[in-house]
């Protein structure tokens, strides 16, 4: 029956979402399958991993009250249901449409899972919705019926067409990639908007927060501009933000039209509060191409292969099949990329580089930045002990598994990225007198990749750099991405025209030497190596080679009191530095639950204050490549606004 066949072959996978008790927190979904007739058994499945957080977290333990029936809602045949593994289902369906309703239970509030309560519904495609194997390029539709009238909905897919009667509302996606990467927030949000070109953008700001939305708005407006320049437009007609102020802020989780930010509601009592947003902002919006456009095979279904690179290394047979090949994305599983850095660390980086250029943060600001996070990094124990390919190929385990030790053995491919990023910016700069660098790298990816949807390689990498560059530079691939080389950032801060030197150690903020507290600059800065956890007097870590690793304390102990003085985790730093390095003193602590001693002998921390400046006697050449790294037109000396 062909006329069945061409019907079924568009007919979309139906959603339907319900949350008629949100205090139970739990989803009703109703997932409809239209007949599959070259399918006599189908596999059923529920992602593993939500896209952009590279864990494994088994969505579907949150899944209950799993019914499979046929279209009409009766019993399969006995026997026709298997379950493989966790996550997956074998259905002998017959080729026919089938039905599938379960509840899921949504207590996690973060940006990359599903939450409901009586205030909103908040939910990840990939925490919510099975999908069927081999079938993720079928169009998908979902069906939303908020829990109460007068709630809406937020997300960034396009609305399909209204079904029965009052709140119910359907959404389109093309495919499940879509669904899964278009998160919804439904409720009672404030909805604020704004355009730029013909591009829509909208906020979605859930919760109570004491920012000013119209400076919020502002912000997205000059982020989002500063971005489009360097990707010269959008790829989409609107974007939305989803905002969640919450007690705690947790950050974001990007999507090709749509972001979700949670941020903490009431720190908007300062100018930081605001740069901490516009951060968050700019980073997640420019995640919109680099990992959700531009990206590897691993991370996106890819439609085409690279012909050209197919035509490379012909084989016979395979010339002919793999230019149209689909890639699937893989949600079961890890999905191994060695690319993270460019992915975080070079967002993280730009994200910088688009508030300077947008006017929310200020060239001071920037070299501030830089003075006070470089030396933090240039000191952490496990910067060199793996390279940044190989910590975005173990991410999935180690990043967003982090052991106790993970500081002192590993460091975060963002952190270390954001420092590789800069440097390779200035890299690229110093080879083309300053006028083109990593955001022009980034834009040679999305003109030839992301923007044909390709998936890029490792050497696609290295031939964008040596294309901004004027040659190759695999010598600083080879030694700070592929390899575990100390960055030379210092120096190459110098070559763009900065000043780099050591701050004292007792400078406080760079205060005038008369504004100084004279007690405070006196007290020399004794070091046990002991972190504690910010609100308790608990060891987060100790430093390998530190006094207090010497004098055995470890992970977990709980810092009771120094020299026989009580000490709070406000207090302990202050009883610390009441000596100079060298001095000793007892510290005392609980292991679990046993009273125990130690005498440390203290040091001096590794950790040095650093001050950098625009070096006014920097030569014209150091000068362009500062110039071009900061945004600012040849003869102005601040950046634009
Ligand atoms: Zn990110």
């Amino acid at each position: 029956m062909p006329a069945v066949l061409t019907t079924s072959a568009r007919e979309p996978i139906a959603y339907r979402v319900s949350m008629a008790e949100p205090a139970s927190h739990e989803y009703q979904i109703e997932m409809r399958v239209p007949p599959l007739p070259s399918r006599d058994r189908v596999d059923l499945v529920f992602p593993a991993w939500a896209p952009g957080s590279y864990m494994v977290r088994d969505f579907v333990r949150h899944v209950f009250r799993l019914e499979i029936t046929d279209g009409r809602g009766r019993a399969l045949a006995p026997g026709a249901i298997a379950r493989v593994d966790k996550q997956r289902w074998r259905l002998a369906t017959g080729g026919r449409a089938f039905r599938v309703r379960y509840r899921v239970f949504a207590f996690e509030a973060t940006v990359r899972t599903s939450f409901l309560d009586d205030s909103h519904g908040y939910w990840n495609g990939t925490s919510l919705f099975f999908y069927v194997d081999g079938e993720l390029q079928r169009p998908c539709e979902v069906t939303v019926a908020p829990a109460r009238a007068g709630w809406k909905v937020a997300t960034a897919l396009p609305a399909a067409r209204r079904r029965g009667s009052g709140q119910q509302l359907s959404y389109a996606a093309a495919n499940f990639d879509e669904l899964a990467d278009s998160p919804f927030e439904v409720g009672t949000h404030a909805l604020h908007t704004f355009s730029v070109g013909r591009t829509r953008f909208e906020l979605a700001l859930y919760g109570r927060t004491n920012a000013d939305p119209g400076r919020l708005r502002d912000i997205l407006r000059r982020v989002v501009t500063a971005t489009g320049r360097i990707f010269g437009g959008f790829p989409f007609d609107r974007y939305l933000f989803i905002v969640h102020a919450l007690p705690v802020g947790s950050g974001g989780l990007e999507h090709r039209a749509s972001v979700t930010m949670d941020i903490a509601g009431l720190s908007f009592d300062d100018e930081a509060g605001y740069v901490r947003f516009a951060d968050l902002a700019a980073h997640e919006f420019f995640h919109a191409w680099n990992v959700k456009r531009i990206h590897d095979s691993a991370l996106g279904t890819s439609r085409r292969e690279d012909p050209e690179r197919v035509l490379a290394t012909p084989r016979d047979g395979l010339r002919a099949a793999e230019p149209h090949s689909v890639h699937a994305l893989d949600y079961t599983r890890e999905c191994y990329t060695r690319l993270l850095w460019l992915y975080e660390g070079c967002t993280d980086y730009l994200a910088h580089v688009v508030m300077l250029r947008a006017g929310i943060t200020r060239e001071r600001q920037f070299l501030r930045m830089i003075a006070d996070d470089w030396p933090k990094y240039a000191t952490r124990p496990g910067r060199n002990e793996t390279s940044l390919e190989e910590l975005s190929f173990e991410a999935w385990i180690k990043q967003y598994k982090p052991s106790e030790n993970f500081t002192n053995r590993s460091v975060s491919y963002y952190e270390k990225g954001f420092w590789t990023a800069m440097a390779l910016d200035l890299t690229l700069r110093l080879e083309n007198g300053g006028r083109r660098g990593l955001p022009e790298m980034i834009r040679r990816l999305w003109d030839r990749f992301g923007r044909r949807d390709r998936p890029i390689t490792d050497p696609d990498v290295r031939a964008a750099a040596a294309a901004i560059a004027g040659r190759r530079l695999d010598r600083f691939f080879d030694r700070y991405v592929r390899g575990k080389n100390e960055l030379p950032l210092p120096a190459l801060l110098r070559r763009a025209g900065l000043n780099v030197g050591a701050r004292a150690e007792w400078d406080e903020d760079d205060k005038p030497a008369a504004e100084r507290d004279p007690v405070r600059s006196r007290r020399a800065r004794a070091w046990t190596g002991l972190a504690l956890h910010a609100d308790r007097t608990t060891v987060r870590n100790v430093i390998p080679d530190s006094p207090a690793w010497r004098a055995g304390l470890t992970f977990g102990d709980e810092v009771v009191a120094v020299d026989g003085v009580r000490t709070t985790a406000a207090t302990f730093a202050k009883r610390i530095a009441d000596h100079a390095p060298g001095a000793r003193v007892r510290v005392a602590f609980f292991r679990r639950d046993q009273l125990a001693e130690a005498d440390l002998t203290l040091g001096q921390s590794p950790e040095r204050k650093l001050s950098v400046a625009v070096d006014p006697k920097a030569g014209v050449r150091a000068q362009s490549v500062r110039r071009g790294w900061f945004g600012v037109p040849a003869a102005g000396a601040r950046p634009r606004r």
